[in-house]
């Protein structure tokens, strides 16, 4: 069903035909075998090769993903597990993968592993498209649209024409946006890629990502992968996430709505500077983001004149949490340079929108900014 509307598609996606007496969504299986006499045939052999809950939330991602059409969507333990799972699935000793500059800050760290391996790893900025220059000769395109924690944006449609013209494979990162803001697959990409750990499941306590391909050679690749690392997630998790998609819609929608009014009402502060909304119409990423994009996200970045002002504010709040992560029903806020990966100022905040009343919240950050730079 592609024509029905992305609330109705969320608390719908993933349901089995409705069976007298079993319920909407059936509960989670918790199984590392299964019975199985004569040839070792699926759909359910062993708990590291497929799982019924899995399946569900396989079928309810899929549906979000690329509404209407018969996709293959793989989930796992993580975020990094399901990045691993493309970027080990396909590169061999010889090939040449682009990576971002400013992607999520473990990067680094699948650079190093590809290179141990023989990759070649080239690196470009997200924001004008930088990616670009560095294609020739490359087997897959990594791109992380909005970037995290900067906030750039790149022309995906543009990226993905000019990498299948060298037969180059792409894959979108979109944790950020999740695909009730943006699809990877409508534009082009090969895979569509996400920590489920954030925006997809929202409530901040389960880690999960996922892969979603339309060629099933791809996907294979990909499921292959995970049954060799055994990366998978457990039916627990599972059951959560797909029980969060429910609400995906209603979340994603409260979270971005309020983070643009975030964005419009710390303009309007001289304390504020470097400020990131990729909806925010005066922002670098505007012109492209609204071209590609549904819903712009939770995520709003800006700076502070320093580390010691940064501090002071995240002190200061009383409805949002110092910490990580972002995508959460409940507002969180960190000082991005303390991890030490990004390259950002002392004073950069990275501020996750939830679901508050958005008057609550702003009145907050505006005490907060109050109580800093007095
Ligand atoms: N991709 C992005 C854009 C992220 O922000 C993160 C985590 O913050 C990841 C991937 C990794 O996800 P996970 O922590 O679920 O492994």
């Amino acid at each position: 069903m592609s024509s029905i509307g992305d609330g109705t598609r969320a608390v719908r996606a993933g349901l089995p035909e409705p069976q007298q007496y079993e319920p909407t969504l059936p509960g989670p299986v918790f199984a590392a075998h299964f019975h199985l006499s004569g040839e070792p045939v699926g759909p359910y052999t062993y708990g590291r090769e497929t799982n019924p809950t899995w399946t569900h939330l396989e079928k309810a991602i899929g549906e979000l993903e690329a509404p209407g059409e018969e996709v293959v969507t793989t989930v796992f333990a993580s975020g990094m597990a399901a990045i691993s799972a493309v970027l080990f699935s396909q590169a061999r000793a010889g090939d040449i993968v682009v990576l971002p500059t400013d992607g999520y800050q473990a990067l680094p760290l699948v650079r190093e592993q590809l290179e141990a391996y023989g990759v070649e790893v080239r690196t470009a900025p997200t924001g004008g498209d930088g990616q670009l220059t560095a294609l020739e000769g490359a087997k897959l395109l990594w791109i992380e649209t909005p970037s995290n924690p900067g906030l750039d944006v790149c022309d995906i449609r543009r990226l993905v024409e000019a990498a299948h013209a060298g037969g180059t494979l792409v894959a979108v990162d979109n944790t950020l946006a999740t695909p009730i803001g943006q699809r990877p697959l409508d534009l082009g990409a090969d895979f569509s890629v996400a920590s489920d750990t954030k925006g997809m499941t929202g409530h901040g306590d389960i880690l999960l990502g996922h892969v979603t391909c339309r060629d099933t050679d791809l996907a294979a690749g990909v499921r292959r992968w995970r049954k060799v690392v055994g990366a998978i997630p457990g039916p627990m998790e599972a059951w959560l996430a797909h029980r969060s998609l429910a609400t995906l819609q209603l979340r994603i929608e409260r979270q971005c709505s309020t983070a643009l009014t975030l964005a419009e009402a710390l303009v309007e502060r001289s304390e504020v500077t470097g400020l990131r909304y990729p909806g925010l119409p005066s922002d670098p990423s505007y012109p492209v983001a609204v071209r590609q994009m549904r819903r712009f996200g939770s995520v709003v970045s800006f700076e502070l004149a320093d580390r010691q002002t940064a501090e002071r504010f995240l002190e200061s709040l009383r409805l949002v949490d110092d910490a990580t992560s972002f995508g959460g029903l409940r507002s969180t806020a960190e000082r991005r340079g303390r991890w030490g990966g990004d390259a950002v100022s002392e004073g950069f905040v990275r501020f996750s929108v939830g679901a508050e009343d958005p008057e609550d919240l702003l009145a907050d950050v505006a005490q907060a900014l109050d109580a800093a730079t007095r």
